[in-house]
Formats: C-alpha cells, structure tokens, sequence
C-alpha cells in the first residue's frame, strides 16, 4: 500500500501531532491565513468592481449570465466529468450521459476524456509519485510546499508527460459519442465563450451590452471557475480537516464548498471514491449531490451509491489516531 518515495512520505511522525508543516492534521493558523488571502484578495477585488462599475460597465443581466454560465459548467464537471464518468457514482441514462458530458465540456478545463485520465490517476497515486498535480511533490517544508501549491494549482497542466488515455479510461475512448465530444473541445469552448455576449448582444441590442455580457459572463466566470477547480487540487490537499481514512492528505475545505459545488468536502472524496455525495455530514453543502438526488427522481439516473451512516463511520478515524 505504502509504495510512495519519500520525499512524499516523510510524513509527520504519528508521535508529532503538533507537526511544523502543513501536513499536519493541526495547521498553523499564519500559514493557513496566507493561503486565504492568496485566494480570497484578488476575488474580493473582483467584487468591489462590480459596485464601482455599475450601470456602465456590469449589469444583472451579466452578472446572471455570470452565475448561469458557472453553475452549468461547475455541475458539468463535478456530476459529469468528476463522480459519473471518473467514478462512477451512479448510472445515467443516455440523454443524461449527453448532456453532462457537454455542460462539463463547456467548462473549459479541458478534453473529457483527459479530464478524467488524470483524475483517476491522481486517484492511484495520490500524494504519492505519480500523483499528476500532488502538492507535496517538492516536500514537506514550507517552501517546498509553496512551490508544490504552484505546481497542483496551474503549473501541472504544463508538464510534459501526459496521462495515458488509453490506459486509464479505455471505457470512455470505447463510447463514439463520448469521444467525439472529447474530440471536439475547442469547439466547446468557444461556444461557452460565445453564449454570453450572444444573450447580451440580443437582449440589449447593444455592441456594449455584448462586450460587458463577455466580460462577466465568459473571462471572469471560466477563470473563476478555473481557480475553484484547482483549489482542489492544490488547497484541498494542503489544507482542511482530515476526519476520515485516506492514504494522502486530502481535507475538507469548508470554505470552497458552495463554489466548488459540493467537491471541496474532499477528504471523504478521497476516503470513499465512488460515493455520490461527498458533503456526508450535517450542514455540509453539496449542491452536486442535491442534483443528483433529483436525477435520480426523475428516473434519469439509477444505482446511484449513497453512503449510509455505517459505511460513513467505518471510513471514520478512530478518535486520535494520526492521518498519516
Ligand atoms: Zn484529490
Ligand atoms: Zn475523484
């Protein structure tokens, strides 16, 4: 099981609970607030233009075009992409199967079928050597894990060697449909693009409204999105807690849970891979789940693999035991 070279390893002695490094289960608050202000500064200043430049340059028609747009593509990947074509939580009927593999598509976060290449071999390797975007790649100090949060966040997609597609999602490249969508991810993308300044250019009749309708709606909401996404990767495996079974350090990250549609509850993710809810516990939010629940009414989706409560406690950690 344990197979991880030691860089990564290295973990914090199960004798040191008070560990040094953000690899403890007990994080320093300093470094923890760095991270918040890393992520949350430069959203804030997203906020504050939109008062400042109301009526000339935002309207609600962007700012709804803006959130539509968002929730569409982020359900697209944590329905679709994430726990349907990666894990397999449940089965979808074929429209279903369709239209989540498009609404991920217009996310922009890259071909389906790579999309989930490197999520399931992420899933093998996690936090271990080859892990596609682990952030203790680099080791356990704080700047090697600064370093390590670049690399989970953005600088991994830019690396060389390329997940296997053949290797790990030969069940997708088998679907023709699937792989034409896949195949077809530039023309996604600028379709995603397209969709808002189109609504806005219609619905104001203006060249401006088409413009505010792009800015809002197409460039800030896929980066916005973008960043929530790899927050996974880089913040949800750095920091959070850490109440379940996993052999990596994935956390819970209650503060991207809304955003990140339910995906940032990302320890039980890792502690039980194929559950299709991963906010199991009380008030955690997980809009993901709550659309699959409907799916599921409507007939759409079947065998889907909710956690009950023993399968929830048996992922658990005994009471003090060390997450490593
Ligand atoms: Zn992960
Ligand atoms: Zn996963």
């Amino acid at each position: 099981m344990k197979t991880s070279p030691d860089v990564i390893e290295a973990a914090p002695a199960a004798d040191s609970p008070s560990s040094a490094t953000l690899g403890g289960d007990n994080k320093r608050s300093i470094e923890q607030f760095a991270l918040l202000l890393f992520i949350v500064v430069p959203f804030l200043a997203l906020v504050a233009a939109v008062p400042l430049t109301w009526g000339r340059g935002v309207s609600w028609l962007d700012l709804g075009l803006m959130v539509a747009m968002y929730f569409i593509g982020c359900h697209g990947i944590t329905i679709g992409f994430h726990r349907y074509f990666t894990h397999g939580s449940f089965k979808a009927k074929r429209p279903l199967r369709i239209a989540l593999a498009v609404a991920g598509s217009l996310a922009v976060e890259g071909p389906l079928v790579r999309w989930v290449a490197d999520h399931r071999k992420h899933h093998r390797f996690s936090d271990a050597e080859g892990d596609p975007h682990s952030p203790w790649r680099f080791g356990e100090t704080l700047p090697a894990l600064m370093k390590g949060l670049w690399w989970a966040h953005i600088a991994w997609m830019f690396d060389e060697e390329q997940t296997s597609q053949q290797k790990y999602a030969p069940d997708l490249i088998r679907d023709p449909a699937i792989r034409g969508i896949s195949r077809h991810f530039l023309s996604f993308t600028i379709l995603s693009l397209a969709i808002p300044p189109l609504v806005g250019g219609l619905v104001t009749m203006s060249w401006w409204g088409a413009a505010t309708a792009f800015f809002w709606g197409s460039l800030v909401r896929v980066a916005l999105l973008h960043h929530v996404t790899w927050s996974i990767n880089s913040i949800c495996h750095a920091v959070g807690k850490r109440p379940f079974k996993s052999r990596d350090k994935s956390g819970n990250v209650w503060w991207l849970a809304v955003l990140s549609c339910g995906e940032s509850w990302h320890n039980l993710h890792h502690a039980d891979p194929t559950s299709a809810r991963h906010g199991v516990m009380k008030g955690q939010i997980d809009s993901s789940a709550r659309l699959i629940r409907w799916f599921e009414k409507l007939g759409w989706a079947t065998d889907v693999r909710w956690p009950d409560a023993a399968r929830i406690e048996s992922r658990r950690h005994p009471a003090e035991a060390d997450a490593a």
